[in-house]
């Protein structure tokens, strides 16, 4: 019988007797259960939230740092395991693993150094005005499969900085290493100011209509974030949505193909495509578009797919069926089209575990659904354009907003073209830096409100504006 992991309620670690299997990607094979949470289970996290609110937001901001330097060390302390584990539930190779669960124990310390300083609005003869931020008050965590520690710890750490206490839901796909954390940090944190809970979709509609959840803080795809605003307005919660992306890539015919393949490679393919802000369409200049495109399908042949356990693996299985099954659909539907590949595209159906191979396609046209859509998978579409004007048109041509790069040896003009992209984040000759100190957010569907630096932590807040008047019985 596989273990169980259990549930964080109110300080204390809680099992049900409803249970989910969690499933390793690489081999198909149930790894652990974990606890399917409902109502009852959601009732008693909000009113631990609910009680630990009065206490915390009243707790000196000092310690409040420290409580989240404690989970921070408490990550890093235990990454080994913690990495490892993240591996198996969710398929990403060691080195990739170990980034994420690293990056977020930096992230939580890092995070856990913001201010939130009040602003004086007037200060003169008449009247002192000054603008606080309140804390919200008990905030509802939703977290998507594709990098399930780093999205739960980016929504735990600010929301207890500013004063909030939460109640966090991971994807019912990879709730373990989350899990594992809430063990971890059941006595670094005080009792209800943090509680994690696991259940089936069917759980975060409840998150999102429960009416003593002041706001929820959201990462996962368009469709569902509409559905929660939808859920969400019923009582006016406050929301922030980090949704999914279709970002562009430009490469001007300056850049040194040389050295831009490889790292053009990774901006789509690390986590096996499944990041938002992956490159999911790269368009390049028709000057280098031959040996760019033959430098980057050259690169992909010494590239291994396989168990993220494994020694030497570059790219990992897809996370589930669902994606995986999406993602064959997409290569299926190039291939029904006549579209040219110049690597990979036979997905092996009889095989075990969720393996795509590395596949790049030859300048397929605009309306094709692999540029269209988000694949969110190891697909990537290279486009040939002939005007900076026109690969700008055709890179704000999406519903998304998320992110997007700029590659040339003149950066100057790389930030002219990045001003005139659509999106929340845009960069030049980089690509998946990400600043604990810098708002991160999208545009158009990829959401709105900002996670990270000052404006990630004032979405925990509202503004308090307090006015008085001096003279008043002058
Ligand atoms: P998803 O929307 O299917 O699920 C995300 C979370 O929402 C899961 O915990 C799920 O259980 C929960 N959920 C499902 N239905 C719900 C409902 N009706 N109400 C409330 N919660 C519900 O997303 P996913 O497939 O886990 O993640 C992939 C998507 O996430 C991609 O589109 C990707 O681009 C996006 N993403 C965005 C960011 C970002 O920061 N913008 C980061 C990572 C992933």
């Amino acid at each position: 019988m596989p273990e169980t992991y259990p549930c964080l309620i109110d300080g204390e670690l809680i099992t049900t007797d409803a249970t989910m299997e969690v499933l390793n990607p690489a081999n198909e094979q149930v790894i652990a259960l974990v606890p399917s949470c409902g109502k009852e289970e959601l009732d008693r996290a909000v009113a631990a939230a609910r009680r630990a609110f009065k206490t915390w937001k009243a707790t000196p901001i000092d310690e409040r740092r420290k409580v989240i330097q404690g989970i921070s060390a408490a990550i890093k302390d235990n990454a080994d395991e913690l990495f490892r584990l993240l591996t198996t539930e969710q398929g990403k190779p060691h080195a990739q693993a170990q980034m994420e669960v690293f990056g977020a124990a930096g992230m939580a310390a890092a995070q856990s150094t913001l201010n939130l300083d009040e602003v004086i609005n007037q200060d003169d003869e008449q009247r002192l005005s000054r603008t606080r931020r309140v804390p919200v008050g008990v905030v509802g965590g939703i977290v998507p499969w594709n990098f399930p520690v780093m999205m739960a710890i980016q929504k735990i750490a600010p929301a207890l900085l500013s004063g909030c206490t939460i109640v966090l839901k991971p994807s019912p796909f990879t709730p373990l290493t989350t899990l594992r954390i809430a063990e971890l940090i059941k006595d670094v944190v005080p009792a209800g100011t943090v509680n994690i809970i696991t259940g089936e979709d069917t759980l975060g509609p409840l998150i999102t209509e429960h009416p003593d959840i002041d706001k929820i803080t959201f990462t996962g795809s368009t469709a569902t974030g509409k559905k929660i605003m939808e859920g969400a307005s019923k009582d006016l919660k406050r929301i922030t949505l980090e949704l999914g992306g279709n970002d562009a890539s430009i490469v001007l015919p300056d850049a040194d193909v040389s050295k831009v393949a490889e790292q053009l490679f990774w901006s789509s393919f690390s986590n096996a495509g499944q990041i938002c802000v992956a490159a999911k369409r790269i368009y390049i200049h028709e000057d280098i578009y031959d040996e760019l495109s033959q430098a980057i399908a050259d690169y992909a042949k010494n590239v291994t797919v396989g168990d993220g356990a494994q020694q030497g693996t570059g790219v990992g299985p897809i996370q589930n069926k669902k994606q995986f099954d999406r993602v064959c659909e997409l290569i299926q539907d190039a291939k029904d089209n006549g579209y040219k590949f110049l690597t990979g595209g036979d997905v092996d159906p009889s095989g075990t575990g969720y393996y795509v191979p590395i596949t790049i396609l030859d300048n397929p046209p605009e309306d094709a659904r692999i540029v269209a859509e988000e694949q969110f998978g190891p697909v990537m579409p290279l486009m040939k354009f002939a005007t900076t004007e026109e690969a700008i048109a055709r890179a704000n041509n999406s519903e998304y907003g998320l992110a997007g790069a700029v590659w040339t040896a003149d950066p100057a003009k790389g930030v002219e073209i990045a001003e005139q992209l659509e999106t929340g984040t845009v960069w030049v000759n980089e690509y998946l830096h990400l600043s604990p100190f810098a708002p991160f957010g999208g545009h158009k569907q990829s959401g709105f409100g900002a996670e990270y630096g000052v404006e990630g932590l004032k979405e925990f807040t509202y503004a308090q504006v307090i006015t008085v008047k001096k003279d008043a019985f002058a």
